[in-house]
């Protein structure tokens, strides 16, 4: 047993059924996604959770898709949850389940309540249904079907099985108790008839079990021992558990704990499908989305994600966490593993007037500081260079300490230079470029010039700079709460700037070889890593994040 110090409170909840031997010593437990959706960093938080106790305990984890909607789910999402936990580093026991191939099993399951007489059909409309149910202060009433016979139910049940009814005609409920003050034990429903293409079973049944009849059943097929889950499924515990006392199954326990909210960020799949459909962002995988997906795109690394997941713990109440923490847990990481590159996003020219024209040397970079092994590489330097627009001003105040006329800087693993002289567009102001001269006897690592510089900035060789494209992210809602404003449609909080497409950045050579799923940082300008979009003709850089941390700074005890 661990430190209970430094455990959360679903751990300790294992760890005393570990102790009191309640599943023999097993831990057992699932994450069970609805293919209906891509996965998002709500997801992430389950997965860790739930895998995590599995690797934790020397216990296993099953992947099953609890798939008894047909209309909403998808073999693509399947397909992609499969692929985004693997990604995120999780291996899940055996193959994976769906609760699809149990249908045979809760149709069985079905009928021994129905001759147990705890579950009837009723052929009531689901207007009438809903009457009948009563509110949360008064007690519902009992249909008129409820006491049909044994007989008159299993016949009727299995019409609804071969088809013979309408959808929706009739339905079949648990038989508990119209007047508990839990609205779910108020005889809920347990099969409709629904007429439907399941994305496995086709047209094999043309009745469905609901949600809550199948998941608990689910798991006691798989004998789970800890049942994870959020918050919204408390109330429906004891329905559960009382299907498993009915039923006399395996008696998975159900902890709940609370559900990932983000600042600016939407995790209702349904309205996530909507921003795909409504073409508001590129897909699900659109790196402003806060699907797995969007966010390996993104460039967040796996780590980085099971990192701000064990940073945010695991609460029993709903809260909030800002997305700066993400970008932290994000920077966290990159800092440690990405390339350190040259990129200059908006460029003005600086030509170095004593430089040999035609001349080109190599000057040696480190790949990442933070790395020892990281090695190093050579960048070409010559006399035309560009430079970041922003790192020069006409007439700059005495704390900038970039360049200006007659200021010296060091250009990153170069030289320092002094600048002489610019020329600028008459009619918009723009400097169109800048003449420096440079010191012989100053280069990096080797600097003898006695020359002071305070600034350093990246560059890249104008000959061997590569033209490409660069993708700017901002959060996608400009308002923290999107989906919290009552009646207003959450669409109205998108952030028209969430996007910016630059299509002047140069970057240095050595980037035409970089891969999907790299990082880099591209010094003083953020973590990027190559777009899928990228083609021959034109390589595609997204910036994962800024290199400015928000979070930390406000967070420094
Ligand atoms: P929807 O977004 O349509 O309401 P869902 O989020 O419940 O659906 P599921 O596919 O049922 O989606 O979720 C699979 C598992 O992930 C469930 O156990 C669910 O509790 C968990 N989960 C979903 N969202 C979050 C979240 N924001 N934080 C933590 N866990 C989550
Ligand atoms: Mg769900």
């Amino acid at each position: 047993m661990s430190n209970k110090e430094s455990l959360n409170f679903v751990e300790i909840e294992v760890e005393k059924d570990l102790e009191s031997g309640r599943y023999d010593g097993r831990v057992h437990t699932r994450f069970p996604p609805e293919p209906n959706g891509y996965l998002h960093i709500g997801h992430a938080k389950s997965i860790c959770l739930n895998f995590g106790l599995g690797e934790k305990y020397g216990g296993k984890t099953n992947l099953r898709f609890d798939d008894t909607n047909p209309v909403t789910e998808d073999t693509e999402y399947v397909d992609s949850i499969k692929k985004d936990i693997q990604w995120l580093g999780f291996e899940w026991d055996n193959e994976a389940y769906f609760a699809s191939d149990y249908f045979d099993k809760l149709y069985e399951f079905a009928v021994r309540l129905i001759k147990k007489g705890k579950a009837y059909v009723d052929d009531s409309s689901a207007e009438e249904i809903a009457k009948m149910k009563g509110t949360p202060t008064e007690p519902g009433v009992n249909s008129p079907y409820r006491d049909r016979s044994v007989e008159e139910n299993l016949r009727l049940f299995e019409g609804m099985k071969n088809g013979e009814y309408e959808d929706g005609s009739r339905i079949l409920r648990a038989k508990i108790d119209m007047e508990s003050p839990n609205m779910l034990l108020r005889d809920p429903n347990m099969y409709r008839i629904k007429r439907a293409t399941h994305h496995r079973t086709g047209d094999k049944w043309c009745i469905y079990p609901l949600y809550d009849f199948a998941h608990g059943q689910s798991d006691a097929i798989e004998e789970i021992t800890h049942s994870v889950c959020t918050l919204e499924f408390k109330h429906h515990r004891p329905l559960y558990e009382w299907f498993i006392e009915q039923l006399e199954i395996y008696p998975s326990r159900q902890i709940e704990f609370a559900r990932l909210n983000l600042e600016n960020t939407i995790m209702s799949k349904r309205k996530l499908l909507q921003l795909v459909n409504e073409k508001h962002v590129n897909g699900w995988d659109d790196p402003r989305m806060p699907t797995i997906s969007g966010m390996r795109r993104r460039g967040y690394s796996p780590a980085a994600i099971r990192n701000f997941c064990d940073r945010i713990g695991v609460a029993k109440r709903d809260n909030v966490i800002e997305f700066a923490l993400l970008e932290f847990s994000v920077r966290e990481d990159l800092n440690k593993v990405a390339k350190r590159v040259m990129g200059v996003l908006n460029p003005v020219k600086l030509v170095i007037t004593n430089y040999p024209e035609g001349k080109t040397e190599e000057v040696d970079i480190d790949n990442n500081p933070e790395d020892p092994n990281a090695g190093t590489r050579t960048m070409p330097f010559s006399r035309e260079l560009y430079i970041e627009r922003e790192d020069f001003m006409e007439d700059p105040p005495r704390k900038f300490f970039r360049l200006g006329p007659e200021r010296n800087v060091r250009l990153k693993s170069g030289y320092i230079i002094t600048c002489t002289d610019f020329d600028k567009d008459p009619e918009t102001g723009e400097i169109t470029e800048i003449r420096c001269i440079y010191h012989p006897d100053s280069k990096s690592g080797q600097d003898t010039s006695g020359i002071k510089a305070k600034g350093v900035l990246h560059w890249v060789s104008v000959e061997q700079a590569v033209p490409v494209e660069i993708r700017l992210y901002d959060r996608l809602f400009s308002d923290p709460n999107p989906g919290g404003h009552g009646d207003k449609d959450f669409k109205e909080f998108l952030n028209p700037d969430s996007l910016e497409i630059l299509n002047t950045a140069f970057v240095e050579p050595s980037l035409k070889d970089a891969e999907l799923g790299e990082h880099f940082q591209f010094m003083r300008k953020g973590y990027f890593c190559l777009d899928p979009d990228s083609s021959d003709d034109k390589l595609v850089f997204n910036r994962t994040v800024g290199l400015r941390d928000s979070w930390a700074k406000k967070n420094k005890k």
